[in-house]
């Protein structure tokens, strides 16, 4: 093992080539790396493959001493000390795999300066005996990987994150750098100050992925839909299936068996061999469809994913950014593909409704899952939206599905409130509350046992529908619980009319909705009858 007093006067440059087998830094990274071999704390903002490991890899190699690293997923910590080992550096990792001889042995290797990296997780770190030992070594930097975990408003909190302010005081004189890549303008600046890096230099790489196409199209037939996808543009590529549910996962991946694709499932049900397996043959073999739980991704480093397809909603924009960003980390054309319905809007609110933790965090859940509605229902440029969203400006650009495709707007504002008002009349005159298939059946003036039982019929809103079909009263719920003037509530999704409906029940406000691009013609004949 390589002492790292002998790496010390390497040059960065050197190391870069030597070490990891580059021939030049990305984006930041010269600077990052100058900076923090230099002593100054960052906090970086990059996105997913943009190159973030070597902003601390080199420098801790550079700096005297060993670099902490600080890293909540054990997968991930064991897959980076092996390539880092794999290139002659002396990393190892403390984390609850270790038996206690093993937990002796890394101590004493680092107590004797011969580690340049140690791994761990932040509930190790911040236990008092940790913090005893490393006071006793010689530590070059601490790295603070996926630092939005700091965030108690993000979508990945994880309290053992708010202790590593102790590093400020413990550690003085010793540089820190914080990375992160999903960060909004809010959790930048939450993390920054709850890690207390109010020194930090900061640097914010552009979210922007050119190479990723984004397309989000209204859910029909889900399964049928992403087949015609993959087979029409995807077939014998790699990529990812994102589904909510194991269940969904197990079933998605034998209809695409079925279908003549190599898909595998992937979900924290399966056996840790399985798991194991199935990522093994994902990352060497070519053309394996992954189907999958956001359980599998994270440290996955397969540059040529050439598509990530979403089933389900992801549950905010940070999620879906970090999920499609995993496809084409080698620059090449690639495609984000999403299908998304009523439903999964009616799901994900009920899940946040039935969710534990206070009132706060679940109304900050149905920030985010609004966010993703929006995304979902622009009608401007996919890309432009997502980059706002983490405060960056950006031109349309040409190549998203609404860029491509202009969505066409029809005025709904008459069917809106007569959906509006057969929902309130059921609820005032009746005390009856319905999801989105019946009130659509009083709507359409579908009778059947129920709506004769229910004397539905009788009712003034009963049929005043008629002129739309099922498919286009769905899409009006749909984008309504999308901008908050319907709500769903209660564990059967109940449709509720809320205050901020007033204006467009009183039809002081017009309402404009997006014409599902395969409802085209029906909408179009509901609004000229
Ligand atoms: P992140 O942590 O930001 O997702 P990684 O640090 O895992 O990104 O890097 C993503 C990929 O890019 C890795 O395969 C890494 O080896 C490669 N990479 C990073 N920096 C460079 C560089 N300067 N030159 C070539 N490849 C690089
Ligand atoms: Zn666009």
């Amino acid at each position: 093992t390589r002492t790292s007093g002998s790496v010390s006067t390497r040059s960065a440059q050197e190391i870069l080539e030597g070490v990891f087998g580059f021939d030049a830094f990305r984006g930041d990274q010269a600077e990052i790396v100058e900076h923090v071999s230099a002593g100054g704390d960052a906090v970086v903002l990059m996105p997913t493959g943009g190159g973030k490991s070597l902003c601390y890899q080199v420098p801790a190699l550079v700096r005297d001493g060993t670099g902490l690293v600080i890293s909540p997923l054990i997968a991930l910590m064991e897959d980076q000390v092996a390539a880092l080992r794999a290139n002659g550096v002396a990393a190892a990792f403390l984390n609850s795999t270790l038996s206690w001889e093993e937990v002796q042995q890394v101590e004493a290797a680092l107590l004797a300066g011969e580690l340049d990296l140690l791994y761990m997780a932040p509930e190790r770190l911040v236990q008092e005996r940790t913090l005893a030992v490393l006071e006793r070594a010689r530590i070059s930097l601490f790295a603070i990987d996926e630092a939005h975990c700091v965030s108690q408003w993000g979508h990945d909190f994880r309290t053992d994150y708010l202790g590593l302010a102790v590093l400020a005081d413990r550690f003085p004189g010793i540089p820190r750098i914080a990375l992160t890549a999903t960060a909004t303008q809010a959790t930048h600046a939450e993390l920054t100050e709850r890690l207390r890096l109010d020194d930090a230099r900061h640097f914010v790489a552009s979210f922007d992925r050119p190479n990723i196409q984004y397309r989000i199209e209204p859910k029909s037939r889900a399964r049928n839909q992403l087949l015609q996808f993959l087979r029409i543009e995807h077939a014998g590529d790699a990529g990812i299936v994102y589904c909510l549910s194991r269940r969904s996962v197990e079933q998605t991946a034998e209809f695409l068996r079925g279908e003549g694709f190599a898909a595998l499932p992937y979900h924290a049900g399966l056996s840790e061999v399985e798991r194991a397996e199935n990522q093994r043959r994902f990352l060497r073999e070519e053309g394996i469809v992954m189907v999958a739980t956001i359980a599998f991704g994270m440290g996955i480093d397969k540059p040529d994913v050439r598509f990530v397809a979403h089933l389900d909603l992801p549950k905010s924009v940070e999620g879906y950014y970090q999920e499609t960003g995993r496809a084409g980390r080698d620059g090449l054309p690639s495609t984000a593909w999403m299908a998304y319905g009523l439903g999964d809007v009616v799901q994900l609110g009920r899940m946040i409704d039935q969710s534990e933790g206070s009132a706060a965090h679940r109304r900050r859940q149905r920030e985010h899952l609004e966010a993703m509605l929006a995304l979902c229902e622009t009608v401007d440029c996919r890309r432009v939206q997502i980059l706002r969203y983490f405060g960056q400006d950006a031109e349309a650009c040409g190549n998203c599905d609404t860029c491509l495709q202009p969505p066409r707007t029809w005025d709904a504002t008459v069917p809106v409130q007569k959906l509006m008002s057969a929902v309130i009349r059921l609820d005032r005159q009746r005390g009856e509350r319905y999801g989105a298939g019946q009130i659509i059946d009083v709507l359409r003036g579908r009778v059947s046992d129920r709506s004769t039982a229910s004397r539905h019929e009788e009712l003034s809103v009963w049929g005043i529908g008629a002129d739309l079909t099922p498919a286009v009263w769905r899409s009006i719920v749909r984008q309504l619980l999308a901008r908050g003037l319907l709500q769903a509530v209660g564990d059967y999704g109940v449709l509720v009319v809320p205050e901020a409906a007033g204006p467009v029940l009183r039809g002081e406000e017009t309402v404009l909705l997006r014409e599902d691009v395969q409802r085209t013609r029906t909408a179009q004949a509901g609004t000229s009858s």
